[in-house]
């Protein structure tokens, strides 16, 4: 099943800096759940993922300012955030 995602970070201007992707897996994948992915793997301390395969349960972005960034990019972006929000708590 396919899973589109609702939620409102798909519009946060704050994706529009992401490069354009036009082939691997992060393509359709929702750059908003991608980031937050990110993030929270810094958080609990899981490793940086390498490739977009770890993007392969989220969901998917039809819409707005995330549709077809590079959401792997996306998920390199929350990850650094999630070190700096450690560092600080
Ligand atoms: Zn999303």
């Amino acid at each position: 099943m396919k899973i589109i995602c609702k939620q409102g970070h798909r519009r946060n201007q704050m994706f529009e800096v992401l490069p354009e992707n036009q082939g691997q897996t992060g393509r359709h994948k929702c750059a908003g759940c991608a980031y937050d992915l990110g993030k929270w793997h810094a958080m609990i301390g899981v490793p940086k993922a390498s490739d977009d395969g770890v993007l392969a349960d989220l969901a998917e972005s039809q819409a707005s300012y995330v549709r077809h960034k590079d959401a792997f990019t996306a998920y390199l972006m929350g990850y650094e955030h999630g070190l700096k929000l450690q560092n600080v708590a």
